[in-house]
């Protein structure tokens, strides 16, 4: 069983490591989508698999700290683009959410990435 839930936030950012010349270098903004996805199995008992008011609240954090904020500016977004922003959601969710499958992100309606896990990624950043 696999279940998701939505958010979005509004933040600016820029990417400091392209050209310049590219437009994803100057200041900019976005609204953000993301799905927090869980798996697992379905507690018969409540016919779900988790409370998705239960998924709001352990959100609520990041959401605070994410919408309406610059995101160069938060440790670990130096470069924010949509992946870096997935995994750093990732990193900040697993303790908490041990069954997240997956991290999707919409920088536009047409962008986004999907981050899994990767215990290497993990590793590297102990
Ligand atoms: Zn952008």
């Amino acid at each position: 069983m696999e279940i998701f839930k939505e958010f979005t936030f509004e933040s600016a950012h820029r990417l400091p490591y392209v050209p310049e010349s590219h437009k994803c270098w100057r200041l900019h903004g976005h609204s953000f989508k993301v799905a927090i996805h869980l798996v697992g199995n379905l507690d018969y008992n409540t016919g779900w698999l988790r409370d998705f008011s239960n998924i709001k609240a352990i959100f609520k954090p990041l959401h605070e700290r994410l919408d309406h904020n610059y995101l160069n500016d938060i440790p670990g977004l130096e470069n924010p683009t949509s992946e870096v922003l997935a995994q750093w959601i990732w990193t900040e969710l697993k303790p908490t959410l041990p069954e997240l499958s997956a991290v999707r992100i919409y920088e536009t309606c047409t962008s986004g990435c999907i981050y899994r896990g990767n215990i290497a990624t993990c590793k590297s950043k102990q």
